[in-house]
């Protein structure tokens, strides 16, 4: 590598004060070339965001740099007072952060807030303007002089972030620190970030790409370092640390990210294009259906400035679920997913229609039905914290669990608490723990076993491992795949994570702005993606295996609004497959082997762009 634009050495950070100090960051060292990407890769508290904030020479608060030097474009900012640092902050290193909200000011509009970084560097007005302009259409947002008149909150996700990253170039950076940019965001959205940040790198800028996705960092990445507890374990060129990692904690992180299987890869039997219409996936008796959803819509009604508007949270939903099955609800952020969710548990109701639950509407159980669906249908949330008292010891809240459904004799409870323990992976030591004193996967697994108590027929749980790490995610998932195969409940999973639900879901509903568009059993749609929305979301997936490829991008922008739904197909305006048709005609959901399918024109057995690599 020529002199590096990026070049940490020897790095050393330290946190706290006396017996509560610690060394976050213990001699991390990495180097960046022009026009080059490096992933930093590791989970929560392995010092990578501590990393690349000091690249800017920031430190938070109660965090001090010991040691080491950060080199960026030939100054060692690490050497550099704050006011000499300060001036290399825009000009030579700019940041991106996972929460844009966070680094725009909510009360002034994007434009003001890129002219004035630019005005700070002593550009002229006139010229900070036409920069603003140039660089928010840099990162693809269209008509730029529209979005510069638009305050942050006005911008979608993908918008904002593309927004914040216009920002950061504003003053042509040499060197860009990108921190979990896309985490936030929708697979769909994310597909379109990496590639700008590819077209960026490739026109000459250094990038330091902060992730815990080793998926994203396979297909971006021109090299890769490990991280773990402060110290850089093992780095390389991407195809050779994912293909041969050397280092034990890089094995682990490979071997716990999800994978999707290539179109093909299983070997289902492709579909005849004009194959008789046969109800596989819909072809349910009343004896097998233990959720059945008949015309259901949910309608809020929400006030913005004074407007008044009708969000189609759920648009006439037909859907049967059957007993012993695990079903993986997905689709985009605001697709309605949790909503569907929220509806089959009786926690909400719907506008209109009807969800029944073992042949009787909810909405006509007497209270002591009601009570006895409660027992039956439990809910797993994502925020394990928020759903456990603090206050209560693990024991206590498994045996409340237990009291409240009529366990109430020690004995038994005590053999109750142990055996929910058991199911759910836990040591009994962990028993007289609070919440605080568990990791994150172990809470989630309190509150896996807290549902468990009454021994319930359904569990539907509303994306349970996405606040998680990725090794912890894999622990936490093997729990549900015991929980479906081998103790015979109902799982309903929601998730917008395709690859994670794989060996967990045997039937897959595609949710888009309130419809469902497809219904299918899992094989089938991961095998022979038909319908262009699945296919989307399955192409946006970021894979370890696609070292060097970026996630296709066959939904074009962003999801629609949910307050003013298209006409005809709702997907229309983003399908790259749409034509006249779709714009004016509602497609119904029909029936063909292995799934139901809302699409005037499904796909030929594989996406276009899939099918080329078969
Ligand atoms: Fe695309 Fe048309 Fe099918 Fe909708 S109906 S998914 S717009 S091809």
């Amino acid at each position: 590598m020529s002199s590096p634009r990026l070049q940490i050495d020897e790095l050393v950070i330290g946190a706290g004060e006396g017996d509560r100090s610690s060394t976050p960051v213990r001699g991390a060292s990495l180097a960046i070339g022009a026009g080059e990407i490096l992933g930093l890769v590791g989970e929560s508290g392995s010092g990578k965001t501590l990393t690349g904030l000091a690249c800017l020479g920031l430190f938070q608060p109660g965090v001090r740099p010991v040691s080491g030097t950060v080199t960026v474009d030939g100054q060692a900012i690490s050497a550099l007072p704050e006011r000499e640092r300060r001036k290399l902050r825009g000009p030579s290193v700019a940041m991106v952060f996972q929460d844009p909200l966070s680094s725009f000011h909510p009360g002034l509009t994007i434009g003001s807030q890129i002219v004035h970084s630019l005005l700070d560097r002593g550009v002229s007005r006139a010229d900070a303007k036409k920069r603003c302009l140039e660089v928010l259409g840099e990162v693809g947002l269209p008509r730029p002089d529209a979005q510069a008149k638009r305050y942050p909150h006005q911008l979608s996700g993908g918008m904002r972030q593309r927004a914040m990253i216009a920002l950061a170039l504003a003053n042509r950076p040499r060197v860009l620190i990108a921190d979990e940019p896309t985490t936030a965001l929708d697979p769909t959205v994310q597909a379109g970030i990496l590639r700008l940040l590819r077209r960026l790198a490739d026109d000459g800028l250094a990038i330091l790409f902060i992730s815990h996705n080793l998926g994203v960092v396979a297909g971006l990445c021109d090299r890769v370092a490990v991280m773990y507890q402060g110290q850089i374990v093992e780095s390389g060129p991407t195809a050779e640390l994912i293909g041969a990692p050397r280092d034990a904690y890089t094995k682990t992180l490979l071997a716990a990210a999800p994978t999707l299987p290539e179109p093909g890869e299983l070997g289902i039997e492709a579909v005849p294009v004009d194959a008789p219409r046969v109800a596989a996936v819909v072809d349910v008796d009343a004896e097998t259906a233990l959720f059945d959803l008949r015309g259901v819509s949910r309608h809020f009604t929400t006030r913005s400035r004074g407007r008044r508007s009708t969000v189609h949270a759920l648009d006439g939903i037909d859907l049967t679920i059957r007993r012993n099955t695990s079903v993986g609800v997905v689709g985009e952020s605001g697709s309605g997913k949790s909503t569907l969710a929220r509806l089959l548990g009786a926690l909400d109701h719907p506008s209109t229609g009807q969800v029944s639950f073992d042949g009787q509407d909810i909405a006509t159980l007497s209270k002591e039905q009601m009570r006895s669906f409660r027992r039956r249908v439990q809910f797993v949330f994502q925020d394990a914290t928020s759903s456990l008292d603090p206050r209560y010891t693990i024991r206590d809240t498994l045996a409340e669990a237990l009291s409240t459904h009529g366990v109430r004799e020690p004995g038994e409870q005590s053999r109750r608490i142990a055996a929910l323990l058991d199911q759910v992976r836990l040591p009994q030591q962990l028993l007289g723990r609070h919440p605080r004193e568990l990791s994150g996967g172990q809470r989630q697994r309190v509150a896996i076993a807290r549902a468990l108590a009454p021994r319930p027929e359904v569990l539907i749980a509303d994306e349970p491992v996405s606040a998680l790490d990725v090794s912890i995610q894999a622990q936490v998932m093997e729990v549900f795949r015991d929980l479906a195969e081998n103790d015979g409940l109902t799982l309903v999973m929601v998730s917008h994570d395709l690859a994670l639900i794989r060996d967990v879901c045997d039937t897959l509903v595609t949710l888009y702005n309130g419809t469902i568009m497809e219904n299918a059993e899992a094989d089938t749609y991961y095998d022979q993606p038909r319908h262009p929305y699945s296919a989307a979301l399955l192409d946006a997936m970021p894979n370890p295996r696609h070292i060097g490829r970026l996630p296709e991008v066959l939904a074009l922008g962003e999801p629609a609004d949910p307050t003013a739904p298209p006409s005809g197909c709702r997907f229309h305006p983003r399908c790259t497959q749409a034509q006249d048709l779709c714009a004016s005609t509602v497609p119904l959901l029909r029936p063909e082997p292995g799934r139901e399918l809302a699409c005037h024109f499904p796909l030929q057995v594989a996406a276009p762009a899939r099918k080329a690599e078969l």
